[in-house]
């Protein structure tokens, strides 16, 4: 059989008019005047894989290809060279918008997985894995940038500041038993954009606001609060939050072995902490954790409820403690719920 096929010769990009002729051993290519241009045995030869509906190469040991588009010619090829099950698989794959749908459908699930389920237990493995000299470096600078962009110096009178840090004191060593962090309570003035508020680093140092001192009505109120930002703390929710949304390539880094790298988030951190806020699974963990704690200690957690309501009511802004009104009124019956339900346990 003979058909005509485009020549290249392996060694300029340069194309020719040829013509193939399917031999009993082999093949043999002349050009347009009948001069010889290739000759090869059938082992010497090898086809290009079947890819949706583009044209075949014949490929000769020397490097030089002849282009085909004659099906009779590329099915007898095909039955003498054959071509590797894995390409024909694919073939079939890229023929049947049926398998096209489903591959396309199992990739989509497939990507929904890893960004739900994947990263943030990657995040969540890499965050545990910090040694405190990057949680004390990345929080050291999360309050540098925060004091350059949110915050002013506290107004509070020093007694006030002693009497809070007494307040602190036990529940920062109660909550520190499991991890290393070194607590300390920060004051500063929230201002109009900052408000009511009170942020957990990454370290244990909890910075809290003379506009939510002033706002709560008992020291049970403002413990509730630290133990929600402590709760935040044991559960490394700020580089967690912020790794799942800095990126893949930080986190892959970090997973390998680059701990280091993920000092970088120091310029993630404040968003998260201010502006973004956590997620609500984050809060709701935090608030769960926090009630357990408030209860295992004789407490109740009205107090709490009471101020994370007020704070909602208050704030100038959406904030890291609360979001919006639905989602703390959410927030509340769901710590009326855990109230409840440990009370009926202790009956
Ligand atoms: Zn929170």
């Amino acid at each position: 059989m003979d058909c005509p096929a485009t020549y290249l010769d392996g060694r300029s990009s340069q194309t020719h008019q040829a013509m193939i002729h399917l031999l009993s051993d082999g093949v043999r290519v002349d050009d347009e005047d009948g001069n010889l241009l290739e000759r090869a045995m059938f082992a010497n030869l090898s086809l290009s894989p079947p890819l949706s509906n583009r044209d075949r190469f014949l490929k000769f040991a020397g490097g030089a290809r002849c282009q085909l588009s004659e099906p009779e010619m590329i099915r007898l090829l095909d039955a003498r060279l054959g071509s590797s099950p894995g390409f024909d698989m694919v073939h079939i794959l890229e023929s049947s918008w049926r398998m096209v749908l489903v591959s396309s459908i199992c990739l989509i699930g497939f990507i929904w997985g890893v960004m739900t389920y994947g990263i943030p237990a990657a995040a969540r493995h890499v965050a545990m894995a910090a040694p405190p000299a990057i949680m004390d470096s990345l929080s050291h600078k999360t309050v540098e940038m925060l004091d350059e962009r949110f915050f002013d110096e506290s107004e509070l009178a020093e007694y006030r500041k002693v009497e809070l840090r007494a307040l602190f004191a036990p529940v920062c060593a109660d909550f520190s038993q499991d991890s290393l962090c070194a607590g300390e309570l920060l004051f500063r003035k929230g201002g109009d954009r900052i408000g009511a508020n009170a942020f957990a680093l990454p370290s244990g140092q909890i910075v809290i606001t003379d506009e939510l001192i002033d706002m709560a009505r008992s020291p049970q109120e403002i413990a509730g609060v630290l133990a929600h930002e402590m709760a935040h703390v044991g559960e490394r929710h700020s580089i967690r939050h912020a790794l799942q949304h800095t990126g893949v390539f930080l986190l892959i880094s970090a997973l390998v072995g680059d701990i280091g790298s993920i000092s970088s988030l120091a310029t993630t951190l404040p968003t998260v902490l201010v502006e973004s806020g956590y997620s609500r699974k984050f809060e709701e963990e935090a608030d769960r954790i926090a009630c357990i704690y408030l209860l295992e200690s004789g407490r109740t957690t009205a107090p709490y409820q009471a101020i994370l309501s007020r704070m909602t009511e208050e704030s100038p802004s959406d904030s890291s403690l609360f979001t919006t009104h639905p989602a703390t009124e959410k927030r509340i019956m769901a710590m009326q719920e855990i109230e409840a339900q440990y009370r009926r346990g202790l009956r």
